[in-house]
């Protein structure tokens, strides 16, 4: 029996960035919401690096659910928007260490994340964002009840009772768990299993006073790096594990001090060691790297180190008759690439449009929501398999130099096509979503990827890392498979001959040439940018730059979001506090 009489369209447990995300988006488009929190905003948590294609996602969100607010989180050019407690990510970077020894600037590379067209990534301070986001749901009328933790749920043929750790029971046709790692319906179902290909586990917490790892180690210069490593995400990899940098005091705008710092590490090489605490632990182990200890000597962390065992975990299913689990609470591989907030968002994105659907239908069956299932799982699994090669790459910095193309070319791709998909839908919902059909978190949907990256980490699979010999056949043979893949850009193929880094500016006149240029040929042009011509691209390209120039976004956020009846209204009432 209900102890609250409104029945609600959709019940959300969790109200983090995935959670308050997908009721600003219900909200919008007009469906009753309710959404449950265990904590109160502002909270920590953990997630705080962005990647194109989760800005990119962001974007799409905003502009085919109606919620401008969404697109703030795209770029740096926001911090007015949504505050300067983020920090800036100009490249993703990786310098490689080994026991006892200083790095050598030729094993490093630096992914130049492009200025244009929309503006460098941002590294958020999740408290503020999931606090900003809360407050977005609210305002397009989502109930959210902070300090509510869910305890059970009742599923059962007309409906879903929720139940709070106060027993006071609410009801909904549909509930999402949105819960994250701790989600109470893939527990309840007995759906979660840890047989991931890839294997790590974590040590992470906020620091004050961290260098940059170029005030400690080779300048800049001396790397031939476009940008200091504080500027952007820094990945200190070595054998068996690798450790994150994310700065927020990385800008002159910033008002944040702090700067993210967490360590994985495979517990097959490195198992827990029980006997030291945490920091303890993170201390002894980075003291074997002597320019990764010098960055972090002198660095305080501002609360205390979190220490979770195995990182991976996923779901034999995520949706079921009535109810399903958000893309963090079906599965979680490892931070490497920061591809969880990509697979949440893009899983929002359809997770949404499905709601919307059953709301007409009133069809709340898993086999009305199966695609959310095939979609979250497929990408799940594909990061599983990044991360496993990755780490296996980097016992031998060979290994690494040739992977991290698989990795760098997957992402190119996947931006790409996600923009195009954009474009090419022209604000139609139904026709995104059938050009994301064929995407699997990397590689844009493009077959012929697919194709060479399998055969890339089968070799992978088989090579063994300690064997030079071998590492030497493994190599040749995955440059093998890159030459036969011809719509490569040229500036990752230079990584392949030993270039460490991705150039600043990546727009060449020549990008323009009909043959060669970056449309490419073939079915690549075709799957890619289907039958647009270039001119018709270059101006929607224009448009859209200045749709999300910061201009662009004020006058969307003075005419159509939230906020617009409060610039507007010019009555006195509201011309004084
Ligand atoms: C160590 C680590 C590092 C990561 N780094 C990155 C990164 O750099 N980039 C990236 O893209 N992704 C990263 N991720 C993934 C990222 O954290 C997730 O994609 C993201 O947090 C998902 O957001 P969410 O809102 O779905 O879940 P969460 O952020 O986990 O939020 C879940 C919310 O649900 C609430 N909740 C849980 N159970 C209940 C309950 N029973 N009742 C009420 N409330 C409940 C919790 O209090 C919490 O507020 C990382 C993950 C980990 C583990």
């Amino acid at each position: 029996m209900a102890n609250e009489q409104k029945k609600y369209d959709v019940a959300i447990i969790g109200s983090g960035i995935g959670g308050s995300t997908l009721a600003s988006v219900l909200a919008r488009q007009g469906l009753s919401v309710i959404v449950f929190e265990g904590g109160t905003h502002p909270r920590f948590t953990i997630g705080e690096s962005m990647i194109l294609e989760t800005s990119e996602a962001m974007r799409a969100l905003a502009e085919f659910y109606d919620v401008p607010e969404l697109a703030y989180y795209s770029s740096e050019n926001y911090y007015q928007n949504i505050g300067t407690q983020h920090g800036v990510k100009r490249h993703f970077s990786f310098v490689h260490h080994s026991p006892g020894e200083h790095v050598d600037v030729e094993k490093s590379l630096q992914a130049v994340i492009p200025r244009l067209p929309y503006g460098h990534e941002i590294h958020i301070t999740r408290q503020d964002s999931d606090y900003f986001l809360t407050s977005v749901a609210i305002s397009y009328g989502a109930t959210i009840m902070q300090s509510t933790l869910i305890k059970d749920i009742h599923v059962k043929t007309d409906g879903v009772e929720i139940i709070t750790t106060k027993d006071i029971v609410f009801e909904a046709e549909y509930v999402i768990d949105a819960g994250g790692m701790k989600s109470i319906l893939a527990q309840k179902a007995g759906w979660r299993h840890r047989d991931a290909l890839s294997h790590s586990r974590t040590i992470f917490t906020h620091m004050i006073d961290v260098p940059c790892f170029n005030n400690v180690g080779p300048s800049k210069e001396v790397f031939h790096h476009p940008y200091r490593l504080s500027e952007g995400t820094l990945h200190h990899i070595f054998k068996g594990g690798w450790l994150w940098v994310i700065p927020f005091n990385n800008h002159t705008g910033s008002t944040n001090p702090l700067c993210s710092v967490g360590l994985q590490l495979d517990p097959r090489l490195y198992p827990q060691r029980d006997d030291l605490t945490p920091e303890q632990e993170f201390r002894e182990f980075i003291g074997q790297f002597p320019d990764l200890e010098a960055q972090l000597k002198n660095a305080r962390s501002v609360r205390d180190f979190m220490r979770i065992d195995r990182l991976q975990y996923s779901a034999h299913h995520i949706v079921g008759d009535r109810f399903a689990l958000l893309a963090h609470a079906a599965g979680f591989i490892d931070p490497l690439y920061s591809k969880g907030l990509y697979v949440t968002h893009a899983s929002i994105f359809l997770m949404a449009d499905l709601l919307l659907r059953a709301k007409k239908t009133g069809d709340y069956s898993a086999n009305a929501f199966a695609p959310l299932e095939t979609m979250t799982l497929g990408y799940i699994n594909m990061h599983d398999r990044l991360v496993a090669s990755s780490f296996k790459s980097w016992h031998n910095y060979k290994l690494w130099q040739v992977y991290s193309v698989v990795w760098l070319q997957g992402a190119y791709l996947e931006y790409l096509r996600l923009i195009m998909n954009r474009f090419r839908a022209n604000g139609k919902r139904e026709k995104y979503l059938e050009l994301m059909k064929p995407h699997r978190l990397a590689g844009g949907g493009f077959d012929k990827f697919f194709e060479i990256q399998e055969q890339i980490d089968a070799l992978m699979d088989a090579v063994n890392p300690e064997d030079e010999a071998d590492v030497d056949r493994t190599v040749a043979e995955i440059r093998r498979l890159f030459d036969g893949f011809p719509w490569m850009p040229t500036t990752i193929r230079a990584l392949l001959d030993g270039k460490n880094h991705l150039p600043d500016n990546k727009l060449r006149l020549n990008l323009l040439n009909r043959k060669v240029g970056f449309m490419g040929s073939g079915v690549y042009r075709e799957h890619m940018f289907g039958d647009e011509s270039m001119l018709h691209l270059l101006i929607l390209a224009a448009q859209d730059e200045m749709k999300y120039s910061v201009r662009g976004i004020k006058k969307q956020r003075e005419t159509r979001a939230r906020l617009a009846w409060q610039i507007n209204d010019s009555s006195p009432s509201h011309n004084h506090v």
